[in-house]
């Protein structure tokens, strides 16, 4: 039988089917003990003195708008190679996403394309940190200082992640996580902001519960909230896989290893991740570039997947989305750098549990269906 390589896999061991299972024992499904459990622990992890975990990824990122007071007709400096959730949050609150190319060799924001983005409505800049590396910041927050902008970080894709030895979430006003399942770490659905700000922080615990401040009953309201909680149950599998994230990088740092290793080779058609000095690397993705564009990369994932090989373009830019297209009149073209990444980049299956022979046989699979593409 064909074996499948799904593109992720969530490492879910008896630890957290327990933890998920004393909750549900204990009958307090939702703003129990486990969520602030899950915060203490997180922030200790990052390193900030706050952290406050929501439903999702997203919802950190609307939140984190929010209590950095973005707000309609401001505007926000960003990258259009990310997932969508990005450049959306700063549509919830009604001001404009303005876009900047990358870094060919990181797909980060391109630190030196930013300074001519910013205008009088700009007011701050929200990096994202992609595939599990850290965005350029020493210049990222030199700019920021000078031009008084507020750094907002989607941390979503890089846990753990060091630029010059320090954790990305700690470098901005407020960092963002999410534990989607297939994230370094997960809890199904769920997210984590953190900060040193306790202004921010009470705002945006607040703001998750239904807008209640800390002191309120339950029918009270301070300001236009949502429920952006967490129930315990995912509060739980948090705990347990936060216990060993240690353990998860180490192993997502193995297997990205034996692919760069069985890539090596092909370095003439096959760009690898490229880690940049000051980074430490954490893994979301592996995401390979084709150098040769005669290869119809789309077409490529199409083979790999009759025979059990789940790859996909990673990622797609923002701007190029037909409502982004369309409010924005953003035409092809304008940030080629992340254009082109798009159209030539691909995810290989990347999940704890691939061994170096299933590396090596994925890659051989690879090369073979890049000289019939
Ligand atoms: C995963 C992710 C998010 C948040 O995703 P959720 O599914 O809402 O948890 C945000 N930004 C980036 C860059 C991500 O990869």
């Amino acid at each position: 039988m064909l074996k499948e390589y799904h593109l992720s896999k969530p490492f879910i061991t008896n630890q957290e089917k327990r933890a998920v299972t004393e909750v549900l024992n204990s009958g307090q499904l939702s703003l129990g003990s486990k969520y602030k459990k899950f915060e203490k622990m997180f922030s200790k992890k990052i390193g900030t003195k706050y952290a406050c975990c929501v439903s999702s990824g997203t919802a950190g990122l609307h939140l984190a708008m929010i209590a950095t007071g973005i707000k309609q007709g401001d505007e926000v400096i960003t990258t259009p190679f990310s997932f969508i959730a990005s450049a959306n949050c700063i549509l919830y609150v009604g001001a404009k996403p303005v876009f900047c190319d990358i870094d060919p060799l990181t797909y980060n924001i391109d630190p030196k394309e930013i300074e001519d983005k910013i205008t009088k409505k700009t007011k701050a800049i929200l990096v994202v940190h992609i595939f599990g590396q850290s965005s350029d910041m020493t210049p990222i927050m030199k700019l920021a200082k000078r031009y008084k902008l507020k750094v907002i970080e989607d941390a979503c894709e890089s846990i753990d992640a060091t630029y010059k030895g320090k954790k990305v979430g700690t470098f901005g006003e407020l960092g963002v996580f999410a534990f989607y399942p297939n994230k370094q770490m997960t809890t199904g659905e769920g997210g984590m902001i953190v900060t040193n700000n306790k202004k921010i922080y009470q705002l945006c615990c607040s703001l998750r519960n239904q807008g209640r401040a800390e002191s309120m009953d339950w029918l009270d309201h301070k300001y236009l909230g949502y429920n952006y909680r967490i129930d315990e149950m995912s509060a739980a599998i948090g705990i347990a896989q936060l216990k060993k994230l240690n353990f998860l990088i180490k192993q997502r740092r193995t297997i990205a290893n034996y692919y760069s290793h069985f890539l090596k080779k092909y370095s003439k058609d096959i760009q690898v991740p490229f880690i940049h000095k000051h980074n430490t690397h954490t893994w979301f993705v592996y995401v390979i570039k084709l150098l040769n564009t005669k290869i119809n990369r789309d077409k490529l994932i199409l083979q790999l997947k009759k025979q059990g090989i789940h790859t996909k373009a990673y990622l797609p830019s923002i701007h190029l989305f037909e409502f982004y297209q369309k409010k924005y009149n953003y035409k092809k073209g304008i940030f080629p750098i992340s254009e082109n990444t798009s159209r030539y980049s691909l995810a290989l299956p990347f999940y704890i549990g691939l061994s170096k022979s299933d590396v090596k046989f994925i890659i051989n699979k690879l090369i073979k269906a890049i000289k019939y593409a």
